[in-house]
């Protein structure tokens, strides 16, 4: 992409509305604006980085087995009497009349409607097990929507909804997704770490909360240093005994909030670690809370019908986002993981009008993108100055410069967003420092 056709308004003042860093950040780099209250415009590059955090929720999801589907946004009021939770709800359910005065709603979570899914079209244990997830909006009429994308009114989710056919297998299914979880965070290079939790308004008897420690977390968090240093499976065989690995991340103290206690504190002395975080994401193992009522029953071996055992599994997709820029910056900007940047490189040509840099300069956007590196070509008429401090702002992982006395000795110069380290290479072999390397 040619940085002088991207739409990218970037901002050089701060904005005063935002009050954490990567709400300012979003807004500065031209990634978001604000549409109302908690309601938010994805501009093409806050949109980039979503898909990218999209694509690795997704990858993640289904070498766990989980089943990608796409449920509606507006729902039917009818499927929350039957669960019992439309009077439950509270007001942070938008609720909205059809024209035939039906009660219809915008959904802030999908139990019901997966659960009617479900038990319209699965009757058999030998179907079993299923999980099926969705990435979709969602509505919540959060009191206090605040720092831009993280306490949204309008927010993207990842849930996913799993069927089992007892506390064995649907704790399976739980631990699947745990490790899914650990797995998923650390891909976006994110320290999350599972806090047991309340399972609130989705009810249940497991559940666990994903924290990324940062400082402006909304939740004060509670855990044993080894947490924090512990090591995130790779190679996993989903099909395998799982819990080992879940009993390693869940033997140590970790808590949130009102729950931590005093006494286990001490006791941690030195292994304490008093911090702030981010929750990125909850799981919820609740039995028969929506299938008792619901009717979600299935034939067991036996001949008889049991109520199916349930689990439901969130990411924050658009809480994401906020919450990588809070673990990822520096006073300049942004500082994103290759994993979800919007862009790898950021060319910056130094003299566009210059015949020399505007050739390299061409014929390197050129082979890098026939190669496969995602890469903007800041080809604006502006000073050197201002195409630093933007590509600094917007965060892209590396930084390749053009300038005229560079070119006249066939050299370009690189440089590392993280951390700021810069050598020169001669240009034709700038390639293949990018090529066939994640
Ligand atoms: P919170 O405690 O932050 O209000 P929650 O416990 O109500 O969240 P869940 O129902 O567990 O949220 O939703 C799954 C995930 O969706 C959360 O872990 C969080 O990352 C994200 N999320 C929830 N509410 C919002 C919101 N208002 N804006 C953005 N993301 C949200
Ligand atoms: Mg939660």
């Amino acid at each position: 992409m040619r940085l002088s056709r991207l739409f990218l308004p970037t901002l050089k003042e701060t904005p005063t509305e935002a009050q954490i860093v990567s709400h300012r950040l979003m807004l500065r780099a031209g990634m978001i604006r604000q549409h109302a209250a908690g309601i938010y415009n994805w501009l093409p590059l806050g949109t980039r980085v979503l898909q990218n955090i999209i694509q690795i929720v997704r990858e993640e999801q289904n070498a766990a087995g989980a089943q990608e589907i796409i449920m509606p946004t507006i729902q039917s009021g009818d499927l929350w009497k039957e669960s019992g939770r439309y009077d439950d709800y509270g007001p942070e359910m938008l609720r909205i009349k059809d024209r035939h005065e039906r009660d219809m709603l915008y959904g802030p979570t999908h139990e019901e409607v997966v659960t009617d899914i479900f038990r319209n079209n699965v009757k058999s244990y030998r179907d079993l097990p299923k999980n099926m997830y969705q990435i979709h909006w969602k509505f919540r009429d959060e009191v206090r929507p605040r720092f831009g994308v993280m306490r949204g009114r309008e927010f993207l989710m990842k849930d996913a909804y799993s069927f089992d056919i007892d506390f064995v297998r649907s704790r399976h299914a739980y631990n699947q997704m745990f490790v899914a979880y650990l797995r998923t965070f650390s891909r976006m290079g994110l320290k999350a770490i599972p806090m047991r939790a309340d399972s609130g308004p989705i009810g249940g008897d497991m559940s666990h909360e994903f924290i990324v420690l940062a400082e402006t977390g909304e939740s004060a968090v509670f855990c044993h240093r080894g947490l924090v240093d512990m090591k995130v499976p790779e190679n996993v065989d989903y099909d395998a005994d799982l819990q080992p690995i879940i009993d390693a991340w869940t033997s140590l103290y970790a808590v949130t909030d009102e729950k931590h206690d005093i006494a286990t504190e001490a006791k941690l002395g030195a292994d304490l670690v008093k911090a702030r975080g981010i929750e990125v994401g909850h799981i919820f193992h609740f039995g028969t809370k929506y299938s008792g009522p619901m009717k979600a029953v299935v034939t067991a071996a036996d001949g008889g019908t049991v109520a199916v055992m349930m689990g439901s599994y969130g990411i924050g997709v658009s809480r994401l986002v906020g919450a990588i820029i809070e673990a990822s910056h520096d006073d300049a900007g942004i500082i994103w993981p290759e994993s979800v940047a919007p862009f790898r490189v950021g060319l910056i040509n130094l003299k566009t009008g210059d015949a020399a840099c505007d050739a390299a300069c061409t014929k390197l956007y050129s082979e890098l993108t026939k190669a496969g590196v995602s890469v903007l070509y800041d080809d604006r008429e502006d000073r050197a100055g201002v195409k630093f401090a933007d590509m600094d702002l917007i965060g892209i992982p590396w930084q390749v410069v053009i300038g005229p006395k560079g070119v006249a000795k066939g050299q370009a110069e690189v440089k590392r967003r993280a951390g700021g380290a810069r050598d020169e290479c001669p240009i034709d072999s700038v390639v293949g420092r990018f090529v066939g390397k994640a």
